[in-house]
């Protein structure tokens, strides 16, 4: 696994596709499973607002006809798999593999599994879900005056093959990242600091000016937050800009950076380790999906679930059971989560 920046909690995935196929084991279950997500509170029409238990079909799972306007509500209206007639098992295997991204898993032994005469709709299906981690989360991190952020800036290679030596097309990537702290609950963790990584910004900039980097964090990191950057005069504005300033007199001292800067350079470490690994160098034109791909994958590395159903077009607001609570008992979940990145 490449994303690795300390813990990723359980991973409670199915790990193979016999155990995946006990978990749904057809259309319906899927269905069922999707409509438990959507309506934790029992069916809500689409189109009049009226709960109540729906009409429903046999060979229509998924689809639920509401008794008082008589129209038809589609689970799957809207998401990725709207317009397809791909059957909802398919697409969920799809998307529990994309969102578990097992390095390579998805790309090849997706379509293998699903038989030769379906690699094609295994690629397409692919290629819809990956478009989905496409969408850049818009949020700004950080916010409350305790929490730290920490940004930096790095230089992403491109493509060097044929363009002889020593000439690169390096570009300039812009981080910023949550620095969250552990509680000190173990005495296990004595030689660590406890610092981890919450949600992580990216994006490319022209530049290490002022006017590049600050509005990077402009962009991406709300006022009011603690940020720590090296003393770079790109970032020396950023105190006029309502953020609480820590600048680290770095001086290309690796030490000192490792000592300060401690998260973003394991996600800049991490970002390059995958770009490397997944993609085999990737073309600066084709960077910003990437780097949203990344950051979609970094920001629900805790919560595979969140990813799964975010992927299937499930997302927002829906209070929905987690993963423990569906698989624990057979019976319904008696208490919610609220979804989120
Ligand atoms: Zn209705």
């Amino acid at each position: 696994m490449v994303i690795d920046v300390l813990d990723r909690g359980d991973w409670p995935f199915p790990r193979s596709l016999p155990e995946f196929q006990r978990r749904f084991p057809d259309e319906a279950a899927c269905a069922s499973y999707l409509e438990r997500a959507r309506w934790s509170d029992g069916f809500i029409c689409d189109h009049c607002g009226s709960p109540g238990e729906p009409y429903r079909f046999a060979n229509r799972p998924g689809v639920f006809r509401c008794r008082h306007c008589n129209r038809d509500t589609s689970l799957t209206a809207g998401t990725v798999r709207d317009r397809t007639h791909t059957p909802l098992s398919v697409w969920f295997w799809a998307a529990s593999l994309v969102a578990s991204q097992t390095p390579g898993m998805s790309a090849v032994q997706f379509p293998r599994q699903l038989g030769r005469s379906r690699y094609e709709t295994a690629f397409q299906i692919l290629h819809k879900l990956r478009a989905g981690m496409v969408r850049p989360d818009q949020d700004r991190i950080g916010g409350k005056s305790e929490e730290v952020v920490e940004a930096d800036e790095t230089y992403v290679g491109g493509r060097t093959r044929g363009k002889g030596r020593g000439v690169h097309d390096r570009v300039l990537v812009a981080g910023a990242v949550e620095v969250r702290q552990r509680k000190r609950t173990s005495s296990l963790n004595k030689r660590k600091t406890g610092r981890y990584a919450g949600r992580v910004r990216l994006a490319l900039v022209s530049d290490r000016s002022a006017q590049s980097l600050g509005g990077f964090i402009d962009g991406n990191v709300a006022p009011g937050t603690t940020i720590i950057t090296d003393d770079w005069s790109g970032y020396a504005k950023l105190s006029e800009h309502g953020y609480s300033h820590t600048a680290v007199a770095e001086r290309g001292d690796m030490q000192v950076a490792e000592t300060f800067l401690p998260i973003i350079l394991l996600v800049f470490s991490n970002l390059k380790t995958w770009l490397r690994g997944t993609h085999h160098g990737v073309s600066p034109q084709h960077l910003p999906a990437y780097l949203n791909e990344f950051t979609f994958r970094f920001n629900r590395r805790f919560s595979p679930f969140n990813a799964f159903l975010s992927l299937l077009g499930i997302a927002g607001d829906v209070t929905a059971p987690t993963y423990a609570e569906l698989y624990a008992t057979k019976s319904p979940p008696t208490t919610s989560s609220k979804l989120g990145s």
